[in-house]
C-alpha cells in the first residue's frame, strides 16, 4: 500500500517548485510564489477525482476526522459511534473535541456491524463513523439507512481504503463526510497529510475556516481577516502538499499493480481448505492494499501467524494481540490514561469499556490475519511469496 515505494522525480521536481519560490505556506505571498498553490492545486484535482464537491486539505488523518466532526457542529457531549477494530485516530478525534466515542462490534467486513450500531443509538448520538480497515468497506446502504432513519450524520473514515469503491462511488464520498490520510505509509504520501471530502457547502465553509484558526479566506490580506467561529491550527504546509500533488498523479497506478499482486496472493490462497476471507459488501471493490484472510480458530490463527514469520514472510498483521489496531491493545483508552481531566460525559462512557461485550468482534479478529501488499513487488516475487505463504499456511492446517 505505501507510496512511499515509489518516491521519484516527480516529487522532487514539485518540491523544487516551492523551494525555489521560498513559500512554504499554503496561503498568502500571491507575488512571490511564482504562480505555485500545491495545497490548492490537490484540492481542486482530489475532489474531482473523488468525485467530490470540495476538499479541504489539512496536516494529519487525525486533524481531517476532528475538523470533519467539528465542522458538522459535533462538539461536547455528543456521542459518536466507532467500531472496536480501528486505529487509535478514530477516538482521538473524538475526544479532541470533548465528544464522546462509543465503542461497538464489527464483523466480517472487518467494520462496523450495522445491527450494532443501531443497538447503540441513543438521544446523544450525532455521528456513526465507519472505517474502512485494510481497504474494503462496511456495508455503506445499511449505515446510510440507519443515519436517515435516525436523522444521524456518516462520516467515512477511508484513511485506510483511498482509491477503494462501492456501487461505482469512491469509498470517502459516500456519506456526509470522508477523510483520507496521506502519512508516511498510506496508499499515497505527503510525508504528512489528510484530507476532507464533502458536497456540503456550509460543512466545506467550516472545515476550511477550523483547521486555520477560523480565518474566513475572504479577500487577499490575511491580517485583516474575519473570525466568524473559533478553530484551530491544522493546516499542512506547501512542501508537504508538493509531495502529495505528485503522489496523487500516481494514484492509478498503485491501485492497479495492488490489484495485480493482490490477484495472485489471493488465488493462490483460496486453493487452501480452512482460508476463508474477509466479506466485503455486495458492490463493493476494495483497494487491494491488504489481502484479509480468516483460520478456523484462534489457535490455529496464531500458529499460521507465527509459521508465516518463520517461513521468511513479511509483513503479515495479527491485530487481535499483536498490535495496537483493536481494543485488546487500548489499555490507556480501557483505564482511562490522560493527561488532563476528562469530562465526566467522556470518563462515564469510557469507564463502560471494561465490562462491554465485544466477544463478537474477538470471534472475528482472534481468527484474522492480514498480509500486505507491496507495490515493488514484481510478478515473478509475488508468486514466490505467495506460495511461501501457502506452505507455511499448509504446515499448520
Ligand atoms: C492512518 C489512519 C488515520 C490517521 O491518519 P494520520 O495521518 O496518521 O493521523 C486514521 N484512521 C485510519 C483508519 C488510519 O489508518
Amino acid at each position: 500500500m505505501p507510496g512511499f515505494e515509489i518516491f521519484g522525480d516527480e516529487e522532487r521536481k514539485q518540491v523544487n517548485d516551492v523551494l525555489e519560490s521560498g513559500i512554504l505556506m499554503r496561503y498568502g505571498f500571491d507575488g512571490m510564489r511564482n504562480g505555485h498553490w500545491k495545497a490548492k492545486e490537490f484540492e481542486t484535482t482530489f475532489a474531482e477525482k473523488m468525485g467530490a464537491e470540495y476538499c479541504q486539505l489539512v496536516s494529519s488523518g487525525t486533524s481531517a476526522l476532528t475538523t470533519a466532526l467539528a465542522s458538522a457542529g459535533i462538539g461536547a457531549g455528543d456521542e459518536v459511534i466507532m467500531p472496536s477494530f480501528t486505529f487509535v485516530a478514530s477516538f482521538e478525534s473524538i475526544l479532541a473535541l470533548g465528544a464522546i466515542p462509543v465503542l461497538v462490534n464489527i464483523d466480517e467486513t472487518l467494520t462496523l456491524d450495522p445491527a450494532a450500531v443501531e443497538a447503540a443509538i441513543t438521544s446523544k448520538t450525532k455521528c456513526v463513523m465507519p472505517v474502512h480497515m485494510c481497504g474494503s468497506m462496511a456495508d455503506l446502504d445499511a449505515l446510510q439507512a440507519i443515519c436517515t432513519k435516525h436523522d444521524l450524520l456518516l462520516l467515512e473514515d477511508a484513511c485506510q481504503a483511498l482509491g477503494g469503491t462501492y456501487k461505482g462511488r469512491q469509498l470517502g464520498s459516500i456519506g456526509d463526510l470522508g477523510c483520507f490520510s496521506f502519512d508516511f505509509v498510506k496508499t499515497i504520501t505527503c510525508g504528512e497529510g489528510g484530507a476532507i471530502i464533502t458536497n456540503n457547502k456550509q460543512f466545506y465553509i467550516n472545515s476550511d475556516q477550523y483547521q486555520d484558526h477560523g480565518h474566513d479566506h475572504v479577500g487577499n490580506d490575511r491580517g485583516a481577516e474575519i473570525h466568524p467561529a473559533m478553530g484551530y491550527n491544522y493546516r499542512i504546509s506547501e512542501l508537504h502538499a508538493a509531495v502529495g500533488v505528485a503522489q496523487l498523479g500516481k494514484l492509478d497506478a498503485i491501485i492497479e499493480i495492488q490489484k495485480r499482486n493482490y490477484t495472485i496472493v489471493r488465488n493462490e490462497l483460496a486453493t487452501i481448505e480452512g482460508v476463508t476471507f474477509r466479506e466485503v459488501p455486495e458492490g463493493g471493490e476494495e483497494n487491494y492494499s491488504f489481502v484479509s484472510f480468516f483460520l478456523p480458530n484462534e489457535e490455529l490463527a496464531k500458529k499460521v501467524h507465527k509459521a508465516l514469520g518463520k517461513g521468511g514472510v513479511d509483513a503479515n498483521f495479527y491485530w487481535y494481540t499483536n498490535n495496537w489496531h483493536y481494543i485488546n491493545g487500548w489499555e490507556h483508552l480501557r483505564n482511562l490514561k490522560s493527561f488532563g481531566n476528562l469530562s465526566t460525559d467522556v470518563r462515564n462512557q469510557l469507564e463502560k469499556l471494561n465490562n462491554t461485550d465485544f466477544s463478537k468482534s474477538d470471534a472475528v479478529m482472534s481468527r484474522t490475519i492480514s498480509s500486505l501488499v507491496k507495490i515493488g513487488w514484481t510478478e515473478e516475487e509475488v508468486k514466490e511469496r505467495a506460495a511461501k505463504m501457502k506452505a507455511a499456511i499448509k504446515s499448520v492446517l
